[in-house]
């Protein structure tokens, strides 16, 4: 059987926002989320990212990839956590700092700083449906939390003040309009952006809807970004 390759899902794909669903341990076991986790982390390695959630390959399970150490080691050692929950954190915060944090669905060459907490405690289940619990410090911690934000329908511009983040907005409308036109269709990454996702899109679309009626979280700007780049009207860049 051939390996399965993921596509990164791109920001502002509606897939970004759906809240992930937990997984038993039964369904830990089976091919479908095994073979889900594996090709996950062959994503991550392929866009040299140190972690990756499912959403961002348009998956809607709690599933984290992570390997924090690979792009100094060299060494592959990744990680899957399966339901992955910060249970503790030391008040204690710290940030990365310049570029800051990025992100693989938001490849539009911008990053940010963002406070995270130095100490959490994580609760997982591993591979075979057992319970795990351990302190991550911290780039590992600024990962997971990272990540975990993913799961829960969060990116990490979220975290930043409404003008930074009116202007990641602006960036990505001028990125799309590029692509539109014309100019960056060689970009990979906005390819796969006006692709359809490889994985039950609609019923993440189904899911966004519920969630955005019940919960009022995700800004209008934000929808109508979502709108403008990912179905713009048929005449822009017809023909460049
Ligand atoms: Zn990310």
């Amino acid at each position: 059987m051939s390996q399965q390759e993921l596509e990164i899902t791109i920001f502002p794909n509606p897939a970004l926002r759906h809240v992930a669903e937990p997984l038993t341990p039964e369904l830990i076991k089976t091919p479908l989320v095994r073979e889900t986790a594996a090709a996950m982390i062959r994503a991550m390695y392929k866009h040299h990212g140190v972690g990756l959630a499912a959403q961002q390959v348009g998956c809607p399970f709690a599933i984290v990839v992570m390997d924090t150490d690979h792009p100094q080691t060299g060494k592959k050692a990744p990680r899957v956590f399966y339901n992955p929950k910060i249970v503790e954190a030391d008040p204690e915060m710290i940030q990365l700092d310049s570029p800051g944090e990025g992100c693989l669905s938001l490849p539009y060459g911008y990053h940010q700083p963002v406070k995270r907490y130095e100490n959490v405690r994580v609760e997982w289940l591993d591979a075979r449906g057992r319970v795990k619990d351990r302190w991550f410090s911290g780039f590992e911690s600024i990962v997971i939390q990272h990540e975990v934000d993913h799961l829960d329908g969060r990116v990490f511009v979220d975290h930043l003040s409404s003008l930074k983040q009116k202007m990641f907005l602006a960036k990505v409308r001028k990125a799309h309009r590029q692509y539109w036109k014309g100019a960056k269709r060689t970009n990979s990454a906005l390819q796969h952006a006006h692709k359809t996702p490889n994985f039950n899109l609609i019923r993440m679309k189904e899911w966004e809807k519920q969630r955005r009626v019940k919960n009022g979280e995700v800004s209008q700007t934000v929808h109508q970004v979502q709108e403008e780049v990912l179905q713009p009207d048929q005449d822009i860049g017809a023909g460049n």
